[in-house]
Formats: structure tokens, sequence, C-alpha cells
């Protein structure tokens, strides 16, 4: 039996008894089409791909990482309800007492 933790609490999950779930995270540097680029369908995962050639050839694996980064979490049920309800992490300003004002 496979056991996993959970990436947001740390607590080991259970997969017999409890769900598991994954988050995969794919950021990537949005590359707007040119103009005259536009009527050919590109594919925009070529031109990443192309770019983070490009970027190996001058050993720069640190803004490759800024072209493209993809992470994998293992959350447990309780993190997951919180992922989802706050993807980004950012502090909510309503228990902190601001009003709208
Ligand atoms: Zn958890």
């Amino acid at each position: 039996m496979i056991h996993y933790t959970c990436d947001g609490c740390g607590r080991s999950i259970d997969s017999t008894n409890e769900m598991r779930h994954v988050v995969r995270v794919e950021v990537y540097a949005a590359l707007d089409p040119c103009d005259e680029e536009l009527e050919d369908d590109r594919d925009h995962l070529q031109e990443i791909q192309d770019l983070l050639e490009r970027l190996d050839d001058e050993d720069d694996a640190a803004l490759g990482d800024e072209v493209y980064h993809q992470q994998r979490f293992d959350l447990c049920s309780e993190c997951r309800r919180r992922y989802v309800k706050n993807p980004l992490g950012r502090v909510t300003t309503e228990h902190l007492g601001f009003s709208q004002n």
C-alpha cells in the first residue's frame, strides 16, 4: 500500500479510507501572438518548448523556471477545501476587519 503525505499540512493520507486530492499547478509565460501569427493557430506549448530549448543553450535554469513551471501536490480533503477557496494563498481582508468603504 502506498502512503501519501499531504503537502498542505504534512499529515499522512490513508488512501484506503480517505480521498486523496491531486493539485497540478502549471505556470507559464503567456505568449500573446503577434498580428501576423493570428491566422494560424499556433501551439503555445510548442513555442514554450522552443523557448526552453534556447534557454537551455544559455544554461539559465532560473529564467527557464520563469517561463514554464510545473508542480504537483497531494492534498487531504481538508487542505483541498482550503486550497480551492484560496488557490493563490491571498490574505483575505474580511478577517482583518477592513470595511468596503
Ligand atoms: Zn492536509
